[in-house]
């Protein structure tokens, strides 16, 4: 079987209200899908992390740059792949947009190989450690209102987040480091004692400020610190780390076994985050999953986008080991956005209705079963929302 073409699909609609994070606030949602398609009739599907114009400038990668090396390539053979490409771009780019590219096209060999051996995903990279994943539900964004509003709305969305039955919540803060604490007492009242609360920063904190609004997070028992400083700043990674009771985690905004290799051998985090639509797809997740657990950090994956990411990554969290292993190993859990994204919810022929099913079984998603990815896309609705560029 051969490549014989690789086409980018970017989908954009107006949110009806603006997200923010600590960064920037968006009002456009993006997906990008890759599709490679072959000479025997199989497509395969896959997706770059990279929102707006990140995404038409990875498209840009994906179909001028990319697409040459591989026509004609056995979408089988797709370490062998994944290496002449990396070897290709390498010195022009070891990370981002040339990863996050070449991440897209990569899943979407690994989906186009379970459907040429009639396997799902999970099973091609080892197997079922488990059936269903617990879903964690982030939410409580930033927007352009006050701190007092901010704290009321944070408060009432952890109380919702935990009524719609997922097992844990995450928020944002990004309001300087005083009102960020009052953000974060705000959602430990909404959710009552007992529920796990994570909070992150998206790096916007120098160390300093990061330990004195982690210190407040220890008090309140919070469960990870997530991005609290700038991913180049190791040693402050590192100082958090050894000063905090909280879990330190992070790792979204890092690629290749290279790059990982020293946020693990640095010893900067607790929870590792590998986003596998940008760090360099499946095949590269995989070597970054065992050097994390070489160093015995636990992995939960970092996850956004439309349903083709969520689907890759219930297959690998329902793949990977337990570490250190036995009778009750900590469990991975799904990262699952609860803001609106109908490149989530409407995309596929039949949708998963992971809302639908955290609801039902207080908290759990189950994995698709079909080969390959196990989920399929509605052209219609690609056609009805992709950006003509
Ligand atoms: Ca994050």
């Amino acid at each position: 079987m051969k490549i014989t073409r690789v086409t980018s699909h970017v989908l954009q609609y107006d949110l009806e209200r603006e997200l923010g994070y600590s960064q920037q606030y968006y009002a456009r949602r993006t997906a990008h899908l890759v599709e490679v398609q072959t000479d025997e009739g199989l497509t395969g599907w896959g997706e770059c992390f990279g929102p707006g114009n990140v995404a038409l400038a990875n498209k840009a990668i994906v179909e001028k740059v990319i697409q040459p090396m591989i026509i004609g390539c056995d979408p089988v053979d797709r370490d062998a792949i994944w290496h002449n490409v990396y070897n290709l771009l390498r010195d022009h780019g070891q990370k981002g947009m040339p990863m996050q590219a070449l991440s897209g096209v990569d899943i979407a060999l690994w989906d186009l190989t379970g459907k040429i051996a009639g396997l799902p995903l999970c099973k091609l990279v080892g197997g079922r450690h488990r059936d269903r994943l617990p879903v964690y539900g982030y939410g409580m964004m930033l927007r352009r209102e006050g701190v007092d509003a901010h704290v009321a709305r944070f408060r009432e969305e952890a109380a919702a987040i935990r009524d719609a039955g997922f097992v844990a919540t995450k928020m944002k803060v990004g309001l300087g480091a005083a009102n960020d604490i009052r953000l974060a007492e705000a959602v430990r009242l909404g959710v009552g004692d007992d529920f796990p609360f994570m909070v992150d920063a998206n790096h916007c904190y120098m160390a300093s400020d990061a330990l004195y609004v982690g210190r407040a997070l220890d008090e309140l028992n919070a469960y990870w610190f997530e991005e609290p400083v700038a991913p180049e700043d190791l040693d402050g990674y590192r100082e958090l780390r050894s000063k905090l009771k909280t879990n330190v985690s992070g790792g979204e905004a890092e690629f290749t076994r290279w790059g990982w290799r020293h946020l693990l051998e640095g010893r900067c985090l607790d929870i590792a985050q590998p986003e596998v639509c940008a760090l360099g797809g499946v095949s590269e997740y995989l070597k970054v999953l065992s050097l994390a657990h070489a160093h015995f950090v636990p992995v939960v994956n970092h996850v956004w986008g439309s349903a083709i990411a969520v689907a890759t990554n219930l297959h690998l969290l329902a793949a990977m080991p337990p570490v250190p292993g036995g009778l009750n190993p900590r469990e991975p859990m799904l990262e699952f956005d609860t803001t609106d994204n109908r490149f989530r919810d409407e995309l596929l022929v039949e949708p998963m209705n992971i809302q639908g099913q955290v609801q039902k079984s207080g908290g759990y998603a189950s994995v698709p079963e079909g080969p390959g990815l196990g989920v399929e896309p509605d052209r219609d609705f690609i056609e009805r929302y992709e950006t003509v560029q």
